[in-house]
């Protein structure tokens, strides 16, 4: 009789209304893929599950039948359910041996010890690449070999956490090609699915926020070309809605990576299918990346294009062992991006060490005036388990203060048992109270400029009277702390933040919510907001031709609003803005959006779902 394992790769279940999905269980599928082709492995084990929803604790007797292995894939979404489903299998089957692996695992052998100490119930513990250490480790329990594998470590046992990588990841089975995910996808045939999508593996940059332990400052290696091929023909035939690839630099492999977007596409084409590619997109993109987002743009698929910064400061940037593109180089291809529509955002990291108010508000605005429009995505700064940034020598060093937040990532809000994460409060260049301010900033940043209200007004300041974005954000600031309803948004929202630190959750739907939820506030007032915007303009005499009254106007949506419209106007605003030379005297401008949903609800779920592709403003297209 074979025995059985169980592997655990629990997530939630993503999105709201239409958008709702489940993830596959991609990692553990891939490690048992592997597992199977070895003969020995396979005559004397048998995996009776792949886990991935977050199934009751108290009803796990119903689903985990006589394992003699169960095995769970470890990060910030499932630590907390992983502890208690481990410790109950443990009780009802003490002989049952329990793994984990995962990035969530430590490396660091004190903290291993300790993990130990208070969690008798797990017996082993993963670190690195599990594809092949998985096949010795099965070989250790039957005894056919003596040592523990590289990587895997146990009680009393903690130095042992460099795993090797695999050094061929053509010998890697696939669970797209090999039937596994068949055999899941057939067993759930009611949902609907997301799925992450690898064609290489490693980074060879190191950053210290990044907790890719052993894959970063690596050696990138690719899968070979026709099995990258076979799995995302699986996808699509499938009707897998969204697709992450977790490539670290998609499009680091130029021409490589460009066939394959061809190919995705050529499928999604043929099958309707995944509606969504995400990708993490080479972090110092060039002119061939922005060839491959303008063709996923004129294929209707690009989710909006990032240009990573984490921070605008150099001495941040040191800090932390990141080198960003030249401003200059960032700002041309944004200035591309911009005139092309192509949809672009930028994701900052907040809390940072080295990171001061000053240099946080400065570069916000500098990122503006490099031409980020679109939007500017903020994370408070997470102190993952194995990035160099958690370690104590760096917390030391920069003063970090931190806390567990619970409820950080939307969507966790439902459930019993809450996930949670360490997040940075203060350092010694950022006290607490400056954070939040830091934070309420670029709230007010996101609202007003990426989704529109204020863009056009202060890109006009800019390019006809030299008013820059550092000061007229400034202003807005104080005006929306003063003006009365404003200040009842912005009040809320420096209440929860700050309860989320004080109190470790955060209330609602997760702390990136909060952005779409004001945003929803704002277009349900439209005229309100744009009578207190008229106030601000005089206040501070700001000089605004109507035409860009008429403009802004025009270029926010409304749940209802037509999908094209064009506008004539005195004044050429839109080439102004983008500094593009015109003498004409008559301008008329076609306003469009694609794809805008009737029902009200997901036009307004689409503020958080969509932002990063510019929702809730048209695109413009000058025709005449
Ligand atoms: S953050 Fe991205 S670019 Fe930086 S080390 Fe991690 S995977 Fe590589």
């Amino acid at each position: 009789m074979k025995n059985n394992i169980y592997f655990f790769q629990v997530n939630f279940e993503i999105g709201f209304g239409k958008f709702k999905t489940h993830w596959l269980p991609y990692a553990v599928a891939k490690i048992w893929s592997n597992a199977k082709t070895h003969d020995d492995i396979n005559n004397a084990w048998q995996t009776k599950d792949f886990i991935f929803q977050r199934l009751p604790i108290d009803k796990l007797d119903e689903y985990i039948v006589n394992p003699t292995v169960v095995a769970f894939s470890c990060y910030i979404w499932n630590w907390n359910y992983n502890l208690q489903a481990a410790k109950k299998i443990k009780e009802l089957y003490p002989n049952c041996t329990i793994i984990f692996g995962g990035p969530q695992v430590t490396e660091d052998p004190v903290r291993l010890a300790k993990f130990y100490e208070t969690h008798s119930y797990v017996d082993y513990t993963f670190h690195g690449e599990a594809e092949v250490s998985f096949v010795n480790f099965l070989r250790y329990l039957d005894s056919k070999i003596d040592q523990l594998p590289c990587g895997i470590t146990c009680s009393g046992y903690y130095e042992n956490t460099s795993g090797e990588r695999v050094a061929d990841l053509a010998t890697l089975a696939s669970p797209f090609i090999d039937g596994t995910m068949d055999s899941i996808v057939a067993k759930h045939s009611d949902k609907n699915f997301s799925v992450t999508l690898e064609t290489n593996r490693g980074c060879p940059y190191a950053c210290t926020f990044c907790d890719w332990g052993s894959l970063t400052f690596n050696k990138v290696k690719n899968f070979p070309m026709e099995i990258v091929k076979q799995e995302i023909e699986w996808i699509s035939r499938n009707s897998i809605k969204f697709v992450d690839v977790s490539d670290a630099n998609f499009g680091i492999m130029k021409n490589r990576d460009f066939n394959i977007l061809k190919y995705m596409i050529e499928l999604k084409n043929q099958y309707g299918y995944p509606e969504t590619y995400s990708f993490n997109w080479q972090k110092n993109s060039t002119d061939k990346t922005l060839e491959m987002v303008e063709f996923l743009t004129n294929n209707n698929s690009a989710r909006g294009f990032t240009l990573s910064a984490q921070s605008m400061s150099e001495n941040v940037l040191t800090n932390i062992k990141r080198r960003n593109l030249g401003i200059n180089n960032f700002s041309d291809l944004l200035n591309k991006c911009n005139i092309n529509n192509i949809q672009t955002y930028t994701e900052l990291i907040l809390g940072l060490p080295g990171e001061t108010l000053q240099s946080w508000k400065q570069g916000k605005a500098n990122l503006l005036a490099a031409g980020q429009h679109n939007n500017i995505e903020v994370w408070l700064c997470q102190l993952l388990e194995n990035a160099e940034l958690n370690s104590i020598e760096s917390l030391d060093e920069h003063k970090i203060e931190y806390v567990p937040i619970r409820n950080y990532i939307s969507g966790e809000h439902s459930e019993d048992i809450i996930e949670g994460i360490y997040v940075i409060k203060a350092t010694d260049t950022l006290t607490h109270d400056e954070l939040i301010e830091c934070y309420l900033y670029s709230w007010m940043i996101t609202n007003f400029h990426s989704f529109g209200w204020t863009q056009i007004i202060s890109r006009w300041l800019n390019t006809t009277q030299n008013v820059e974005y550092r000061s007229f954000y400034d202003s807005l600031f104080k005006f929306v702390n003063r003006n009365e309803f404003f200040k009842e948004l912005i009040s809320q929202v420096n209440e929860n933040i700050r309860d989320a630190f004080e109190i470790g959750l955060v209330k609602g739907s997760g702390l990136h919510y909060y952005i779409a939820e004001y945003q929803k506030i704002l277009h349900q007032n439209r005229d309100k907001v744009f009578e207190q915007l008229n106030e601000f303009i005089k206040e501070y005499e700001y000089d605004i031709h109507t035409d860009v009254i008429t403009f802004t106007e025009n270029f926010i949506t409304y749940h209802g609003c037509d999908s094209v419209k064009t506008i004539e106007i005195e004044t050429p605003i839109w080439e102004i803005i983008n500094n593009i030379e015109t003498d004409s005297k008559s301008n008329t401008y076609k306003f469009y959006m694609n794809d805008i949903p009737k029902d009200k609800a997901e036009y307004y779920d689409s503020f958080y779902f969509r932002r990063r592709k510019g929702w809730g403003k048209y695109n413009v297209e000058r025709i005449n």
